[in-house]
């Protein structure tokens, strides 16, 4: 039996999550789990989970879910002194990091001083602070294990070699809903256009980062602090199927790839229950009913935010935390009709021309330049004409 905590239970991998613990109750427990504003859905979770823990995002809320959950063994805390007390109870082994956002940095750092092994779903983490996270990783002793598929499919392709023969690790993209919509037409997208992720259902802010592909951005970032590597050696591939999760190359020639139906259950179960596998109930793959597999490079002037990503990785230091920072600010403004979408990438790049990288020693540094970053682009987000 392995007692989990999931922070972020109410999203789309939170949910995922609990279709595993579900479907497999001898192998896994739900000790403490936490949600941001989706009450109803996490009184549910509570009453089906039974967790010790619960944890609601504002302390404004812990009273209404304390009334949601009368009568239940449960106790109910809030803000992030509760997240933190989630990612740290006694009896976690290990915590599922599924938050969206920086705002995830925090529970995920006290979960990993705590010695806790974490499946970590929050790119944003490493993106912003990926040197204090592997150093803490390191010092604490625990495994890492990635929730991304792309980084699930390296993590399978790499197992049982050795790192020094790694060529390139290949990172593969579906190029969301706006592939082959013409660059001058996507001004005029809607919000409702840049949801529409033809292979991937998955929570807003990460359908908009497909959408713009500063998903693939950060998760550039996250390969390079994960596996170790320059970014020179890790390349991205526009591969419309999503069938082909990642590749590792090798320097005899030899190409390894994970491949699978998309469906993010696949890479959580891996991360909760490696190194066995259980089943998911993931559509089995049949290759026959495709008619082909293609592949090809991405295209940068029309997808500009992956090249900032890759600006942001060069600077480096606080860069891609600005970077980061500015798009959820960004992403946000788009979700609610402030902005429009080409903006998303002149919002982000105008916050980055008006920092200059500099060396992050903290956590609390990271949050800094963060908040620096979110001050920033709010103000260029209010004075864009839309
Ligand atoms: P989501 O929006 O569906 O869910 C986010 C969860 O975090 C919810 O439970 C929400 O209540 C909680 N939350 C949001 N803001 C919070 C805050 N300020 N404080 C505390 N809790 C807060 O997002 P998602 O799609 O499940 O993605 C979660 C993370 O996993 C993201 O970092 C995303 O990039 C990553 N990821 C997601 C997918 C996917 O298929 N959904 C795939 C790969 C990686
Ligand atoms: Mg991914």
């Amino acid at each position: 039996m392995k007692n989990i905590t999931i922070l972020g239970s109410t999203g789309s991998i939170g949910v995922s999550t609990l279709e595993i613990v579900s479907a497999h109750p001898d192998r896994f427990r739900v000790v403490a789990m936490t949600a941001g504003k989706n009450l109803e859905l996490f009184a549910r979770q509570i009453r089906a989970f039974s967790p010790r823990i619960a944890v609601v995002a504002s302390g404004d809320d812990v009273a209404r879910l304390k009334e949601m959950c009368s009568g239940l063994d449960v106790a109910i805390l809030g803000g992030v002194e509760g997240l933190i007390a989630a990612a740290t109870a006694d009896e976690t082994e290990m915590v599922v990091a599924a938050i969206v956002g920086a705002a995830g940095l925090v529970p995920t750092a006290a979960a990993i001083r705590a010695g806790k092994d974490i499946a970590l779903a929050n790119k944003e983490t490493l993106v912003t602070a990926g040197h204090l996270f592997m150093d803490m990783v390191a010092e604490y002793g625990v495994r890492l294990y990635p929730v991304d598929s792309e980084h699930s499919a390296v993590f399978q392709s790499i197992e049982g070699h050795r790192s020094t023969d790694i060529e390139k690790i290949i990172l593969t993209a579906s190029g969301g809903p706006f592939l082959n919509t013409p660059a001058d037409q996507l001004k005029r997208v809607t919000v409702r256009d840049a949801l529409n992720h033809p292979n991937w259902s998955m929570g807003k802010k990460i359908t908009i980062d497909s959408a713009t592909m500063m998903n693939k951005g950060l998760e550039v970032l996250e390969a390079r602090w994960l596996f170790d590597t320059g970014v020179e050696k890790i390349e991205v591939n526009i591969h419309p199927q999503s069938i082909i999760h990642s590749m590792v190359e090798y320097v005899d020639g030899c190409v390894i790839a994970q491949l699978g139906t998309p469906d993010m259950k696949a890479p959580i179960a891996y991360a909760l229950s490696y190194p066995e596998r259980v089943a998911t109930g993931v559509k089995p793959l049949d290759l026959t009913t495709f008619s082909g597999l293609t592949f090809f490079k991405p295209d940068l002037d029309k997808f500009p935010c992956l090249g900032l990503a890759y600006r942001a990785i060069r600077d480096g230091e606080s860069m891609p935390a600005v970077m980061n920072a500015a798009n959820e600010i960004a992403v946000d403004a788009f979700l609610n009709g402030r902005i429009g979408f080409v903006q998303i990438a002149e919002t982000i790049e105008r916050t980055m021309n008006a920092h200059t990288a500099h060396k992050l020693v903290s956590i609390d540094e990271v949050l800094k330049a963060d908040m620096w970053s979110r001050e920033t682009a709010r103000e260029i987000c209010r004075e864009m004409v839309h």
